[in-house]
């Protein structure tokens, strides 16, 4: 793992008092100290048996940001490129295409990006790193599908190839995801500029109708940024169900 981006502000200014995010709320700051507190706590339990699932989202945008913070005392896991996996989707954006190939640069990501569905590119990681993986951080929220269930810390479910599921994010909300993000500049994928409010593919993405601005004088329709949905319930209306 390399070093925190420069744009960035450190582990320690994030939670001091005279940084830009002591703009964040209260409530959004304890979030902040559960989370690092969990990434520090994996980070000495695992070492470098500890990987990174990540697809350009927004929560795992936030999760990687965190997790070069809880490292920022670690000298020997931040010189090491992170082992992170990416299941490719078979109808990507470009822009999540670029906005992921820019943060294995920034962040100092060993990416491996698999073809194949969920359960076989998995295991192909795990198979071919060549530093055993025991577990995988994972950008999951309650309010996500099939997350309910889910604890900070768990094996993967039978059936599943063998790992440690770590999900330091699960209790973020959508408003604090973004109250962060936009509080400390971390640059995410351009698409939530656009009015999507999670990203899928090209065939089952599009921007979310909550986000629509009246039309402008050619009748064309843009949308808010992702940010400005007030109704969270709506966040994966941006997923068209086939
Ligand atoms: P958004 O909901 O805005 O797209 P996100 O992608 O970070 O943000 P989800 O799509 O809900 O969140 O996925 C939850 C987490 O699961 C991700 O943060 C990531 O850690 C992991 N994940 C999901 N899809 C993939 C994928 N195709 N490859 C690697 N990791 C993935």
């Amino acid at each position: 793992m390399v070093s925190t981006p420069a744009h960035s502000y450190h582990a320690r200014s994030l939670l001091s008092d005279d940084s830009p995010s002591s703009t964040i709320s209260s409530s959004t700051r304890s979030r902040l100290e559960e989370s690092l507190q969990l990434l520090r706590q994996v980070v000495e339990t695992y070492g470098e048996g500890l990987a990174l699932s990540f697809n350009g989202g927004k929560d795992c945008t936030l999760l990687l940001y965190l997790l070069c913070a809880a490292l920022e005392d670690s000298e020997t896991m931040r010189s090491k490129p992170l082992p992170t996996v990416y299941i490719t989707h078979n109808h990507p954006f470009n822009e999540v295409d670029e906005f992921i190939d820019q943060c294995v640069s920034r962040y100092g990501l060993s990416l491996a990006r698999e073809n194949e569905p969920m359960k076989e590119g998995l295991s192909h990681f795990l198979s071919s790193s060549p530093i055993p993986v025991q577990a995988i951080l994972v950008g999951i929220r309650f309010g996500d599908p099939y997350s309910s269930n889910l604890q900070d810390i768990q094996a993967t479910d039978r059936g599943w190839p063998v790992f440690t599921r770590i999900h330091p994010v699960l209790r973020w909300t959508h408003d604090e995801v973004w109250e962060v993000l936009r509080a400390i500049q971390l640059p995410y994928c351009s698409l939530y500029d656009h009015g999507y409010t999670s990203l899928g593919g090209t065939n089952d993405t599009r921007p979310n109708p909550a986000l629509a601005l009246p039309p402008n004088a050619q009748g064309v329709v843009e949308y808010a940024p992702a940010w400005k949905l007030t109704d969270s319930t709506k966040e994966r209306d941006c997923r068209v169900k086939k």
